[in-house]
């Protein structure tokens, strides 16, 4: 675990008896909004404290400084598009009290990776695809801190924990400069929260967190709109990566890198936004209430800036070094659709190493799958779609001839996962094994066991081709 681990209660936590000067009012921590949201409906928006509340960051500057507590120099050399694709480690920590409250579904956490996904890649064809592209994408942590597979989602049961009171992250944390760490619980009455900005705070500690509302968690989350969008992620994991409210130190100063949320791309908003006020203007000009930092409904906001995206890549490189890992491109391309399996989720097919038939080290992996189920790969140089093949619940991708790698039979085991390392000079067909040659495209597929209310079925993830060099 990252060093100066320590309890601390997130400022700003209503249960925190020293009330700074928190903004984030949805229900009046400090300062009541003119307008709240409907009532029974998650009380805050988020708890997260003001930039100034948080310590205004000299005190914990360390170089580069283009992104502290007091300045945003948002250089080109930080634009998404002037760096590498990175992907960050989520392990879910779901707290569920005494009465079984807390539930939250493995589909519905994969969901709120989707959506995470969508609006952090701005993703085309998603509520997402309004916004900036911030060349971050995230990924449910596949190994534990021990090195071992993992589901990337831990299950506790505790009422004091649920309840959102005591440290409970010296206890479930997973080093915090390798993973973000999600807990869900009751939140404090929040929405959402973290306890402290990277520039400002203690990265790397037990309680560099995000803390999320159980109900709030996914697509179509149990809460109900408008807050059922699992926007409230990207909020958080926002401030996570160092942004601000926009209406943070309201209208600002004349310097926009300097005051107000630090960010000269998002114009001047006085207070936070609810429900969703296009065409409000409280600064002069037209106020970003579709900008995921204000406090608008879910379906409302749809958009980073670019400097917002520059100030989370130079949090990234300046507070978060060991984070996000380079993603190095794909060896294949997805294609065809899975169809949602027992678990409520579409398994996909993803390869790692390369497409070189002198290196022999494509590596397929399916995830997410029901735990303990066996399946193995099928393989073709043909693709074609096949509904329920042979009475399956998902459809066969492969046209004939199809071979099948059924001396590979895996289990899932308890991490929903197959691995596979592809032999290219192996490849079975039903003619006998052939090996692959430069040129050749090749398409995958797991097929694997799926029961359903006691019923031995099968699924299929979607495919996954290659075309070999
Ligand atoms: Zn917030």
């Amino acid at each position: 675990m990252g060093a100066g681990a320590q309890a601390q209660a997130p400022i700003g936590d209503p249960h925190d008896g020293s009330q700074r000067a928190v903004s984030a009012g949805r229900h009046a921590v400090v300062s009541a909004p003119a307008q709240g949201p409907p009532q029974g409906q998650g009380g805050l928006r988020c708890a997260t404290p003001s930039r100034l509340a948080s310590g205004g960051g000299a005190a914990s500057f360390l170089p580069p400084g283009d992104c502290d507590g007091a300045l945003t120099n948002a250089l080109p050399a930080y634009s998404p598009l002037n760096l590498d694709l990175v992907e960050i480690d989520v392990v879910f920590h779901v707290i569920e009290g005494a009465a079984g409250q807390g539930t939250v579904a493995d589909a519905r956490i994969h969901s709120q990776i989707d959506v995470l996904n969508e609006d952090f890649r701005a993703l085309p064809g998603t509520l997402g695809a309004a916004g900036v592209d911030t060349r971050i994408r995230f990924r449910l942590a596949e190994t534990d801190p021990q090195g071992n597979p993992t589901s990337g989602i831990t299950r506790t049961n505790n009422n004091t924990w649920f309840n959102d009171t005591g440290s409970y992250w010296n206890t479930l944390a997973w080093d915090p400069q390798r993973y973000l760490n999600v807990y869900t619980n009751a939140a404090s009455g929040a929405l959402g929260y973290v306890p402290f900005y990277p520039a400002t705070g203690p990265v790397g500690a037990n309680a560099d967190r995000v803390v999320l509302l159980w109900t709030a968690v996914g697509r179509n989350a149990p809460i109900g709109p408008p807050y059922d969008l699992g926007r409230t992620l990207t909020h958080e994991v926002g401030h996570y990566l160092g942004l601000y409210h926009t209406f943070d130190g309201g209208c600002g100063g004349a310097a926009c890198n300097a005051s107000g949320d630090l960010i000269c791309d998002t114009a001047p908003v006085a207070a936070p936004h609810f429900g969703c006020a296009l065409g409000a203007q409280s600064c002069g000009t037209p106020d970003p209430v579709e900008n995921y930092m204000d406090f608008s409904d879910d379906p409302c906001v749809d958009r980073f800036s670019e400097h917002q995206a520059r100030r989370m890549r130079c949090t990234l490189l300046s507070w978060r070094p060991l984070l996000a890992r380079v993603v190095p491109p794909a060896p294949g391309s997805s294609y065809c659709v899975a169809q949602p399996n027992s678990i409520g989720v579409a398994a996909r097919l993803t390869g790692t190493g390369s497409a070189a038939v002198v290196l022999d080290d494509l590596t397929l992996s399916a995830s997410p799958l029901p735990t303990n189920v066996f399946g193995f790969f099928v393989v073709s140089r043909t693709q074609a779609l096949i509904p329920n093949a042979g009475g399956s619940a998902g459809d066969l991708c492969l046209g004939a001839p199809i071979g099948r790698y059924s001396r590979q039979v895996q289990s899932s085991g308890t991490a929903g996962r197959i691995r596979f390392d592809v032999d290219l000079a192996l490849v079975p067909m039903p003619t006998g094994f052939v090996a692959v040659q430069a040129g050749e495209t090749w398409n995958f597929q797991l097929w694997y066991r799926d029961t359903v209310a006691g019923n031995p079925s099968s699924n299929y993830t979607d495919g996954y081709s290659v075309t070999f060099h």
